[in-house]
C-alpha cells in the first residue's frame, strides 16, 4: 500500500509541481564544470532519457552562471542553480533564465544579501530551496547543540525561512542533509513537525560510493517517504548521476510511490543453478533501462522457483542446463531458447506488451 503523504504546500519549480500531493519527484546534480556547456549538455541528455525530472547545476563563478542562458535553451527540464559563498551568483543565476534556487544559508553570509537575492526571486516568481547541509552548519548553532544535531540543522532551516517569510516570501523547499542516516531521519523527522507546511527535499548527502550510497540513500530516504515525509529526492551517488535517477526512481517504484520502468526479479542463485544468470540481469537491465512502461522480468536460474516466479511476471526466463533458457510471456511457457537469443526475445516480447 502506498503510504500517506504529509500535506505541504505546492510549488512549482518550472512546470513541475513539488508539494502539495504531487508525484515525489526524482532529481539529480550534473558533475560536469557547468562552464563546459557542451559536456553539460551531452549529460543533462542522459538524464533526461533516465527520466530525471528536475537538474540542479553547481554555479562556481560568473561564468557558470552565464552558461546556464545556452544550458538553459538547450533542456525543457527545470533547472536549479546551486549557489554556495558567493549571493552575487545567485542573482546572477537568475538573469539566466534558471527555474529555482538553492542556497546554503550556513555560508551565503549577512541577512541583507539573504534579502536581495529573496528580492530577485519574488519579482521572477523562482522558488529557494533552503538546502542545510551538516557539514557546514553556523559557528553558533554548533555551539549552542555542541555539534551538527539534527535539531541545530532544523534551526538553521526555521531560522532562515525566517527571513524569507517576512519579506512575504512562501516559495521554500527544505533540504536538511546529513552524511549518516540516523541523524537525516531525525532531521528530516523534526522538520516535518516544526515546519509542516513546507516541502521537503529528502536525501543523504555525502552518501559514498554506488553500493553505499545506494544503500544509505534506500534506507534514509525510503524510512521518511515511508512515513508520509519528503516532496522531492535526490540520491547522491560517487558516481555517473543517471545511476542516482535509476536509484531514486527504484526507491519510489519499491514503496509503490512510482509506477513505470523494468521491475527485474532475479533468484540470488545456489548450488542448483543451471546455467549462469549474474551477468545476463545486469545486461537485461542495461539494455531496457530507459524503458518507460511497467513491466516484471523474472530471470530465474532453475525450476525450482523459476516456473511460479515466471508465472507471476510479464516475462521469464529460466536456466535449464547449458546455454539452454526456458521463455516465458505472459506467465504462460513459450519455447526453449540459446541463451544469446533473450536480450532480442525480450525486445520483440516488449513490443509485443506494450502494443496491447
Ligand atoms: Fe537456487 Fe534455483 Fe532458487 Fe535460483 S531459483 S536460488 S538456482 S533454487
Amino acid at each position: 500500500m502506498e503510504p500517506a503523504r504529509n500535506k505541504t504546500r505546492k510549488l512549482m519549480v518550472g512546470n513541475l509541481a513539488i508539494g502539495g500531493g504531487s508525484p515525489v519527484s526524482v532529481q539529480t546534480m550534473t558533475k560536469t564544470d557547468t562552464r563546459n556547456v557542451k559536456d553539460t549538455i551531452d549529460q543533462i541528455r542522459k538524464l533526461e532519457e533516465a527520466g530525471a525530472e528536475l537538474i540542479r547545476l553547481a554555479v562556481k563563478d560568473e561564468d557558470a552562471a552565464k552558461a546556464l542562458v545556452q544550458i538553459r535553451a538547450a533542456t525543457k527540464l527545470p533547472m536549479v542553480a546551486d549557489i554556495h559563498l558567493d549571493y552575487k551568483l545567485a542573482l546572477a543565476a537568475l538573469e539566466s533564465k534558471i527555474d529555482g534556487l538553492r542556497i546554503n544559508p550556513g555560508n551565503i553570509g549577512a541577512r541583507w544579501k539573504v534579502e536581495e537575492v529573496v528580492r530577485a526571486c519574488k519579482e521572477r516568481k523562482i522558488p529557494i530551496r533552503i538546502g542545510v547541509n551538516s557539514g557546514s552548519l553556523e559557528k553558533d548553532l554548533l555551539q549552542k547543540y555542541q555539534g551538527a544535531t539534527a535539531q541545530a540543522m532544523v534551526e538553521s532551516a526555521i531560522r532562515h525561512a525566517q527571513i524569507l517569510e517576512e519579506m512575504d516570501f512562501f516559495d521554500i523547499k527544505i533540504s536538511l542533509k546529513a552524511s549518516d542516516v540516523l541523524r537525516t531521519v531525525e532531521a528530516y523527522s523534526l522538520a516535518a513537525q516544526s515546519i509542516p507546511q513546507y516541502p521537503l527535499h529528502l536525501g543523504v548527502t555525502e552518501a559514498g560510493s554506488i553500493l553505499a550510497g545506494s544503500i544509505k540513500s534506500s534506507l534514509g530516504i525510503g524510512i521518511l517517504l515511508e512515513r508520509g515525509i519528503g516532496d522531492t529526492i535526490r540520491v547522491s551517488l560517487t558516481g555517473d548521476p543517471v545511476e542516482e535517477v535509476r536509484v531514486g526512481f527504484a526507491i519510489l517504484r519499491n514503496l509503490g510511490l512510482r509506477s513505470g520502468g523494468l521491475d527485474i526479479v532475479s533468484c540470488p542463485n545456489c548450488g542448483r543453478l543451471e546455467g549462469e544468470i549474474a551477468s545476463l540481469v545486469n545486461d537485461i537491465e542495461k539494455e531496457f533501462a530507459s524503458y518507460k512502461n511497467t513491466v516484471r522480468i523474472a530471470v530465474m536460474g532453475c525450476s525450482v522457483n523459476g516456473p511460479g516466479e515466471s508465472r507471476e511476471a510479464d516475462i521469464g526466463v529460466i536456466a535449464a542446463g547449458g546455454d539452454t533458457m526456458l521463455f516465458y510471456e505472459s506467465g504462460k511457457f513459450v519455447k526453449k531458447i540459446n541463451r544469446d537469443e533473450i536480450i532480442s526475445e525480450i525486445r520483440l516480447a516488449l513490443e509485443r506488451i506494450s502494443s496491447r
